[in-house]
């Protein structure tokens, strides 16, 4: 990280809080502690920070009710940290706007490759990309990619609509089946796979990765930034 990123962990543990604050600092960031959810939104809103470290279950207010409230001001990178795996899907469902979801136990040197992982997504969100290198054209149903046209069908074309409406956002297999039909066929989840193993394949014979499979979970997008290998020259 260029610039000293400021993360808030807000985690009600004092010895998890500390130990996850130590590997932060020895990754390069700043870091500041809340023991509580209450004021935790609006310590947010004064201090900015550049990602948010976000336990479930703790006194006061909620991890819920914090992203909520955060969203409702700001698009900062949220982790959502949780106790049970099986509660992932459920908050997927909810549709908190929260950018990745990490489950305790976990190791702390993986939390911190998340925590820089949506640093780096939202460096990149924020910085002005000279060229788009993948367009949607809603109109005519088309994709370019550098400037290229790819040949999707509609299910693959709404899938990558879907997934890239929200850059860096997990989605679910049963939130990306509502995408693919517009008649609200009932399809298994192995069908979303099937459609996404196609789109990136048709996506990797052109020169780019963008859909990550996020284990046990579903899928992201992530843009393909302009470093990427078959970027073309300018003419
Ligand atoms: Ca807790």
């Amino acid at each position: 990280m260029n610039t000293q990123a400021h993360v808030l962990i807000v985690e009600d543990e004092p010895k998890l809080a500390a130990l996850l604050r130590d590997y932060l600092v020895a990754a390069g960031c700043r870091v500041s502690v809340l023991g509580r959810g209450d004021g935790a939104v609006e310590w947010v809103r004064r201090h900015a920070p550049d990602a948010i470290l976000l336990d479930i279950s703790l006194p006061g207010a909620d991890g819920l009710s914090i992203c909520r409230g955060v969203r409702a001001f700001s698009s900062l990178p949220i982790l959502m940290v949780t106790a049970r795996v099986e509660e992932i899907d459920r908050l997927l469902g909810l549709e908190l706007g929260a950018d990745d979801y990490i489950c305790k136990p976990f190791s702390p040197r993986e939390v911190v490759a998340r925590v820089k992982a949506v640093l780096r997504r939202a460096a990149h969100a924020a910085a002005p990309s000279a060229t788009q290198a993948i367009v949607l054209d809603e109109e005519r149903f088309e994709v370019r990619v550098h400037g290229r046209p790819l040949v999707l069908t509609p299910s693959e074309f709404r899938l990558l609509r879907k997934l890239s409406s929200q850059p860096g956002r997990v989605f679910s297999r049963s939130q990306l089946i509502g995408a693919l039909y517009e008649d609200h066929r009932v399809v298994s989840e192995r069908t979303v796979d099937s459609h996404v193993k196609n789109l990136r394949r048709k996506l990797d014979e052109v020169g780019v990765d963008p859909i990550a499979a996020v284990y046990g979970v579903g899928y992201r997008f992530e843009p393909p930034g302009q470093g990427d290998a078959s970027e073309p020259s300018t003419p």
